[in-house]
């Protein structure tokens, strides 16, 4: 079966703009839905090959759930992707607004009578964070356990929030996690700047480690590649056995050595 319609929610930000990108390139191409609380953004034409003008822009806030219902009614996605979540940085209340209350909302109001048979399976976007204890992880996959005690409320409410869709998953409504480390690529408006700002503060003369650490960082086209295999995925009964109700961690096939 074939994707007709994507609900993306968090369109408007750095993964989201790239989800529609994905999304768009299909053949034949769903209707591209975006909800956010921010409009889409002026589209460099550079970065993208899609056509601002096919997608179509649903404000809303997912810690409404009024708000999702009247946008589930109107757009009747088979697949609804969930990439939004505020920034680092923030704080603990904003966190699990977004990330836990909102994600709790994004599925209840999914799983309700009124849209059985409809929205058939939710893509969340988690964070390979969620597995961070703090330590060096060597070979880390799936199997690797959450720690006990995340890190920070950002890891904290994505680990909840990843919990809670996994463990919603149904025959009905089919979920899958995928869990990207730091993403980079166009339109990032985190990492680069945050790594420059460093730079620039001369932040770069302290070293922590031997500096033989490596870590992961993925092109943003490869995680928005990913939630599109698992959005087709997920519709089609055929192959939606094989990935409801698990995680994915996210990477490049190569280490990126700093
Ligand atoms: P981003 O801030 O660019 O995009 C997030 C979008 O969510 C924004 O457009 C924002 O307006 C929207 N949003 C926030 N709160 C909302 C709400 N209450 N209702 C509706 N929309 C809301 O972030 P990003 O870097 O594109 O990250 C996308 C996803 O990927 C997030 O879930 C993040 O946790 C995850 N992630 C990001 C990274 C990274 O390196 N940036 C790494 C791992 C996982």
């Amino acid at each position: 079966m074939v994707l007709n319609t994507v609900l993306i929610i968090g369109g408007s930000g750095f993964l989201g703009c790239h989800l529609v990108d994905r999304f768009a390139a299909l053949s034949p191409a769903p209707a591209i839905h975006v909800l956010d609380i921010r409009p889409l953004p002026a589209i460099p034409p550079e970065f993208y090959s899609f056509d601002p003008e096919t997608i179509v822009f649903h404000k809303g806030d997912i810690t409404d759930p009024s708000s999702l219902r009247d946008i589930y009614r109107a757009v009747k996605p088979d697949i609804v992707v969930h990439s939004a979540s505020p920034i680092h940085g923030m704080g603990k209340e904003i966190y699990y607004k977004v990330n836990v209350d909102g994600t709790r909302a994004i599925i209840d109001v999914a799983t309700e009578p009124e849209f059985k048979g409809i929205i058939k399976g939710l893509v969340y976007t988690s964070s390979a964070s969620v597995i961070y204890n703090g330590d060096d992880l060597r070979n880390a996959d799936e199997s690797t356990p959450m720690p006990d005690k995340q890190m920070d409320a950002y890891n904290e409410t994505k680990a909840l929030g990843e919990k809670m869709v996994l463990a919603a998953s149904s025959a009905d409504f089919k979920t899958v996690a995928l869990r990207p480390s730091a993403m980079f690529g166009p339109g990032d408006r985190q990492l680069i700047p945050n790594m420059a700002e460093v730079t620039y503060t001369f932040g770069t003369r302290f070293q922590i480690g031997d500096n033989w650490n490596i870590f992961d960082f993925t092109y943003i086209g490869n995680v928005a590649h990913a939630h599109v295999l698992a959005a087709q995925k997920l519709v089609d009964e055929k192959t939606s056995q094989r990935v409801a109700g698990e995680p994915f961690i996210i990477t490049n096939n190569e280490p990126v050595y700093f």
